[in-house]
């Protein structure tokens, strides 16, 4: 079993109108294990994708306190793509544009930098890979073909995020509002993606807005961001109650002010 485990971090972003240095995550604490599926949910502005970009090392995000440990290794002076080969993968709220690098490329390059000490992916062994979960998301073959995300609808670049996940198979997935702007149709494509990872091997920490993701992603654990803090944990049912009562009902419980 793997562990990610975040202890009281906070980090920092730069107001680029103030230049003062605004705290966005005020002591996060979370426990994911391999074989787990955790859910986050929360306003927006809670700082779910500062936390997001922070595990996964994009330098925006000051660390002024706490830790990331990847099976008790503190990642935090690690890069992206050390990290990357640790077994971390993030599917970003706004993945981006690369020209010039095919999507097939990109997945290729991934894969193999994750298995130094074994020999390169063969070709063949990939394209029967890449075929197989191109045909699972209802992707057409030129996808692959494409440059990295380059002229993508949203929906696309939400699926091609779940087609990279399929082929890197990380350790740990973070999922960032991998159901926004998804019709019910390409949602469910999306999340029987996700569930063909499930595996003992594998941990995911799905970020979102919306209960109706976890229709389709069940997860074993939910937990509440506010104001740069996880406020609250639960099971599914905790996801149903803030459907229900909306994040004021739990601000109330909790004797949250805002
Ligand atoms: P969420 O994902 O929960 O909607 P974010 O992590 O995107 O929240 O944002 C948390 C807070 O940090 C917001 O107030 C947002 O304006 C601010 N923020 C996020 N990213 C940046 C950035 N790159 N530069 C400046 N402020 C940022
Ligand atoms: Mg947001
Ligand atoms: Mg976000």
């Amino acid at each position: 079993m793997d562990k990610l485990e975040i202890k009281n971090l906070h980090v920092c972003i730069e107001n680029e109108e103030t230049k003062q240095r605004d705290e966005i995550l005020k002591g996060v604490n979370l426990l994911l294990r391999t074989g787990e599926t955790h859910a986050i949910m929360g306003p927006n502005g809670t700082g779910k994708s500062t936390l997001s970009e922070t595990i996964m090392g994009n330098p925006k995000y000051q660390v002024t306190e706490g830790e990331i440990l990847l099976n008790g290794h503190n990642i935090l002076q690690d890069s992206v793509d050390q990290r990357a080969r640790l077994g971390l993968f993030l599917a970003m709220q706004y993945p981006v544009e690369i020209k010039g690098i095919t999507n097939a490329e990109f997945m290729r390059a991934a894969i193999n930098a994750r298995r130094p000490e074994k020999s390169p992916m063969s070709i063949r062994e990939f394209l029967s890979d890449l075929d197989q979960n191109l045909a699972l998301l209802n992707m057409p073959e030129s996808m692959a073909d494409r440059y990295l995300n380059e002229g993508f609808s949203g929906g696309e670049k939400k699926r091609n995020e779940i087609l990279q996940l399929m082929m890197i198979r990380p350790k740990f997935a973070i999922l960032d509002e991998i159901d926004s702007g998804l019709d019910i149709d390409a949602l469910k494509v999306v999340a029987k993606g996700v569930n063909t990872m499930a595996s003992p091997d594998f941990g995911t920490l799905m970020i979102t807005h919306y209960q109706r993701l976890l229709n389709y992603i069940h997860p074993d654990q939910v937990h509440v961001m506010m104001d740069g803090r996880i406020v609250k944990t639960g099971d599914a049912s905790l996801a149903e109650k803030l459907e229900a009562e909306g994040y004021a009902g739990l601000r109330d419980e909790l004797g949250i002010q805002v």
